[in-house]
């Protein structure tokens, strides 16, 4: 296999965006990579190229059968330079999303490697206002042009970057819950705990009602027994019921969030007692009717920590802290950014540095 990066420079470089408007996921750098894979050649051609459109024949696999898989990461510019946040656990689940949708393994350092080419050819892209971020999408594609429902042989692995926005430009706002109790997002042996398009698709309507209601995503309970809470929307949960601090163990339909491992691992350190077991919604009523809902949470890379401030379950409202971010979601909150942007102290060796 060829391990040799090629780098394009676009000659054609954009104007970047103004950093107090950047919103998410709107903009996107000058550059990106590129890595096929070919059956009996494996994974090759990795290159950095300008930011292009694609060119796939319509009967490519990704298409119909939604063979693909993707990752989110985000680098942050400091006063010591350009960081990660635990990159290489994303490459990590990465290959395990890919072993469940029937993708070749990719290597790791190479998809790695092609990440740090891509991020020091398009480094100014790193915005600086407080609170913003580069975010990175690592992603695969299914490219082989044939109907059959099999595994495709051949693969496109790209990554594209987009400068983002402050997620909390008014300080961070609890939001209001919808627990789901029509859809369900994914259930064990499906493909819950692999990061592939086919979840988010069928997240859209569930999202689309609650939106309509009022909420501004759903709590989603798992399929089998409409009980046990999973997700809140695309971010992982966490409930603080009489002091010990409670998220739904990963079941093989919930994704095992590398923001929802730093949180659990940041409590222990604390000595906050923090339980990965099964929760059911009934669990939670009657938690908050007797005044022991404390605080909840959802966590992921693009929110860090989402604070709950309203859950609403079969047309009742279930209002939790006052509607006001809790001291423990605070605390996460302020020391994970502290960490990610230098500003805390990192006894875990979370951030990797550009240029270290
Ligand atoms: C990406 C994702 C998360 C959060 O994962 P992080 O690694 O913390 O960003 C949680 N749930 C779902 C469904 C996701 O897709």
């Amino acid at each position: 296999m060829d391990h040799n990066i090629q780098i394009e420079r676009s000659t054609n470089l954009k104007s970047k965006p103004d950093e107090s408007k950047l919103g998410f996921g709107q903009y996107y750098t000058d550059h990106m990579f590129i890595l096929e894979y070919t059956e009996g050649q494996g994974w090759h051609s990795g290159r950095v190229v300008p930011y292009q459109n694609i060119s796939m024949d319509p009967a490519a696999k990704v298409f119909h059968y939604g063979q693909t898989v993707f990752e989110g990461m985000k680098a942050y510019r400091t006063e010591n330079g350009i960081k990660l946040f635990r990159p290489k656990k994303n490459f990590e689940r990465l290959n395990r999303s890919n072993a469940r949708l029937s993708i070749p393994q990719i290597d790791e350092d190479i998809a790695y490697n092609g990440l740090i080419e891509l991020l020091n050819v398009d480094r100014d892209w790193i915005p600086s206002t407080e609170g913003t971020s580069l975010y990175i999408r690592p992603f695969i594609i299914a490219t082989e042009a044939a109907l059959g429902v099999n595994p495709s042989q051949n693969y496109l692995f790209m990554i594209i970057m987009s400068p983002v926005g402050a997620y909390y430009a008014e300080g961070v706002n609890p939001v209001k819950i919808h627990v789901e109790s029509e859809y369900v997002r994914a259930v064990a042996g499906g493909v819950g705990e692999a990061k592939t398009a086919g979840n988010y698709a069928a997240g859209l309507n569930a999202q689309e009602q609650a939106k309509e209601h009022g909420y501004s995503q759903v709590l989603w309970l798992d399929g089998v027994h409409r009980r046990y809470i999973e997700e809140v929307g695309s971010m992982n949960v966490f409930f603080k019921i009489n002091g010990v601090v409670h998220t739904p163990m990963l079941n093989g339909s919930i994704l095992d969030g590398i923001t929802r491992n730093s949180v659990i691992t940041l409590l222990k350190y604390w000595g906050v007692p923090v339980e990965e077991r099964r929760i059911s919604v009934e669990e939670l009523v009657e938690a908050h009717n007797k005044g022991e809902l404390e605080e909840a949470f959802g966590t992921g890379t693009a929110a860090v920590i989402s604070p709950i401030g309203e859950l609403s379950y079969h047309g009742e409202k279930f209002v939790i802290n006052n509607g006001e971010i809790g001291e423990i979601s605070g605390k996460v909150y302020d020391t994970i950014t502290g960490i990610q942007t230098g500003k805390v102290e990192d006894p875990f060796g979370w951030v990797v540095g550009l240029d270290s």
